[in-house]
């Protein structure tokens, strides 16, 4: 079958008439395939929701047990026929749980990656290319400036300025599911052991990750009193960006506005938010990620969405790979 009537977009997501099934909806839908637990692809209030254990555990810390009227657990790798298709989920490597979702049917096969990277991440399984029909990438670093660096050296700058700053503290702002956990466990990789300092809006999500066997180390909460203010010099400190514009951050005793996001490797974005030492960590893939995956699955063709389209659908077609824009709309870049 075609794969334009497989699945296409509508305002409320991408859709399987076939199936009946949403992916990653943007309003409350009957039934919703989810591939991970950021807020712009995981919303409450569906009613059935088909997800991998750890995304359906995520959204359950976030919105409490009640966030959709029934869950089902897809395994990944496993196949499971909904209506007149094949669904199955692999891992995207993007946070844990994350995972892409294949779709089916009549011989013509889709592979929506969600979000995904293809770096090593200690906090979840790697990516897995999926041969495929149609490969639905986000383009979230979508143009050839786009360039990580190695983690371990951002993570380098940090230990470099504890060293050098040992009587500041380190405010370090980092997305509260997958970024945060990462950013911990690069610490703890290069030889960081001392205690880190968590906002009191990471602590359930941390407890979560603490119990699916990954070594954060020893993690203590971020509260402070005038009196304990000297207990935060040359201490890590990790909160959500969003708390670093409120009065607890100024708590802390002359604090380096730190943060960890691919987009710090745009100079303009560090300065807008006042931060004083960027980490460019992302979740995402840069440019080049974005096209060796592309050159490893092959796809008969590529659908580009979140990000910026225009640059890699040129990309694809001078490769010899047809390829079009995907206009779905609601996705920010939560985990970013
Ligand atoms: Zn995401």
């Amino acid at each position: 079958m075609r794969p334009e009537t497989l699945l296409y977009p509508t305002p409320k997501g991408l859709f399987c008439e076939a199936g009946g099934f949403y992916i990653d909806p943007v309003h409350p839908v009957d039934k919703a395939l989810i591939t991970h637990g950021h807020a712009d692809h995981a919303r409450s209030g569906h009613g059935e929701v088909l997800a991998t254990r750890e995304t359906l555990e995520i959204m359950a810390i976030r919105y409490g047990a009640d966030f959709c009227r029934r869950s089902q657990e897809a395994v990944l790798g496993e196949t499971m026929t909904i209506g007149d298709v094949t669904v199955s989920f692999h891992p995207a490597g993007h946070v844990l749980g994350s995972a892409q979702i294949a779709v089916s049917r009549g011989g013509t096969k889709i592979v929506v990656s969600g979000d995904y990277k293809r770096r090593r991440d200690p906090t979840c399984l790697p990516f897995e290319p999926v041969p495929c029909d149609v490969f639905i990438t986000e383009a979230t670093f979508g143009l050839p400036v786009f360039h990580h660096p190695p983690d371990a050296d951002e993570v380098g700058k940090l230990l470099t300025s504890l060293r050098q700053f040992p009587e500041r503290a380190h405010l370090v702002g980092a997305y509260a599911l997958g970024k945060a956990q990462r950013v911990i466990m690069l610490l703890r990789e290069a030889g960081y052991h001392e205690p880190i300092y968590i906002h009191g809006a990471l602590v359930k999500l941390c407890d979560y990750y603490l119990s699916k066997g990954i070594p954060l180390g020893e993690l203590r909460p971020a509260t402070v009193t005038a009196k304990e203010k000297p207990a935060f010099a040359g201490a890590v400190v990790i909160g959500p960006p969003s708390a670093f514009a409120d009065k607890w951050a100024r708590r802390f005793p002359d604090p380096i506005p730190i943060f960890a996001s691919g987009w710090m490797l745009v100079r303009q974005r560090a300065k807008q938010r006042g931060v004083e030492l960027p980490i460019i960590i992302s979740d995402h893939c840069d440019w080049a990620e974005l096209t060796d995956t592309i050159r490893e699955i092959r796809p008969g063709q590529v659908w580009v969405t979140h990000g910026r389209e225009e640059a890699l659908v040129r990309w694809c077609e001078l490769e010899g790979i047809k390829a079009r824009p995907l206009h779905l709309v609601g996705y920010d870049d939560e985990g970013e």
